[in-house]
């Protein structure tokens, strides 16, 4: 509902023409429904509440507008060949927004609220859910600061929202590999600031090193750490992986690096299947010479990393082509995901 109490349109609403699920992307698509909780003159405890999808009014004086007190979350919801709605370990995701709350002096949602009204969400929007193997339903969980500021203090209003968008598949045929640039003069994050939680402010910087990447024909930025310029942390959106020899090497976590949900995902994956795994510093030369590399994220998985261009120096990684070890972590992966592999670890909950 817009304020005018009107509903707007969205692709795909009955009315109108089916959605195409075949040319499902990723551009935002409005659902039916949202999650609001507000903590706004409200004698605790505050309730939320499904609402039509519609925007919200806030302050301008706002402390997450203003002085970008907020966190989010990311989760996918998929139909299974039985028709079966699932979502993929979002009690991890509730956990996540707990630490981020913490660290930016925000009231942490319990885990088990968080995983209830994202049921809820997925479900009022039902139709949304792409068939089986079409795609899936982003969830977007927020938590902002929504009280009126002006001096440095934390407020005492804020807000737990929850929407979803249906997307495509990344890889809408096979895997293909993504080329990278090494990013010469940007970091994503410094030690003790907020790059290891999901903060709202932390994708903006890193949006003209990635414009400028991309004019030069690369997807995306590797971004090495702030402190020495040597260590890789993340690739722009998603975690990075390097194989060399049979070893799998991932950036250890702390303060600079957002632990990765599909992260932990692959780690597990692949000491499930015989590899070994490290957590340490990459060094950039290091990776340079690595078999094969890769990053994680829940909307691409694993993205099979086929260059990097570090400081005018293009590699080549395993031919430009996909890496053995690469194809396995991302089949079986999303093998689980999808509910066609067993799910030893419970990773699965079902919206019932
Ligand atoms: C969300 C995010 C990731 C990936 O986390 P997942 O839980 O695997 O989706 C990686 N890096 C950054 C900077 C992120 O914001």
């Amino acid at each position: 509902m817009s304020a005018s109490g009107q509903k707007r349109k969205a692709p795909g609403d009955v009315e109108d023409m089916p959605m195409d699920w075949d040319k499902l992307g990723f551009d935002f698509v409005h659902t039916d429904f949202m999650f609001v909780k507000e903590w706004k003159r409200c004698s605790p405890p505050c309730t939320g509440a499904l609402r039509p999808w519609g925007d919200i009014s806030i302050s301008p004086a706002a402390c997450a507008l203003n002085y970008g007190q907020g966190i989010f979350e990311g989760l996918k919801a998929q139909r299974t060949e039985a028709g079966e709605v699932i979502l993929f370990r979002p009690e991890s995701n509730a956990n996540r927004m707990q630490n981020g709350a913490e660290r930016l002096c925000l009231e942490p949602i319990p885990v088990q609220e968080f995983v209830e009204a994202v049921k809820s969400v997925v479900q009022a929007n039902d139709r949304w859910v792409p068939p089986y193997g079409k795609g899936f339903l982003y969830i977007r969980p927020c938590l902002w600061g929504s009280g009126e500021v002006l001096s440095l203090v934390p407020p005492s209003e804020q807000m737990f929202l929850i929407y979803c968008c249906p997307v495509g598949p990344y890889f809408k045929g096979n895997l293909s590999p993504i080329s990278l640039q090494v990013a010469a003069k940007n970091h994503r994050a410094c030690p003790g600031g907020q790059g290891g939680v999901k903060a709202i402010g932390n994708y903006a910087p890193g949006m003209q090193p990635a414009a400028e990447a991309k004019k030069l024909g690369y997807n995306e930025v590797i971004y090495l750490d702030a402190a020495e310029h040597k260590y890789i942390e993340e690739v722009g959106t998603a975690n990075f992986f390097c194989v060399k020899t049979g070893i799998i090497y991932t950036p250890t976590l702390g303060t600079t690096i957002l632990p990765g949900i599909t992260r932990a995902s692959v780690m597990q994956i692949a000491k499930d299947l015989g590899h070994d795994v490290r957590e340490e510093r990459v060094d950039v030369d290091f990776a340079l010479g690595a078999d094969e590399a890769f990053g994680t994220g829940t909307a691409a998985i694993v993205v099979p990393i086929g260059k990097i261009n570090h400081n005018g120096r293009e590699v080549q990684l395993n031919r430009g082509e996909v890496g053995e070890i690469t194809r396995k972590l991302h089949d079986t992966l999303t093998g689980i995901q999808k509910g066609k592999l067993p799910d030893k670890h419970n990773w699965i909950v079902k919206v019932k």
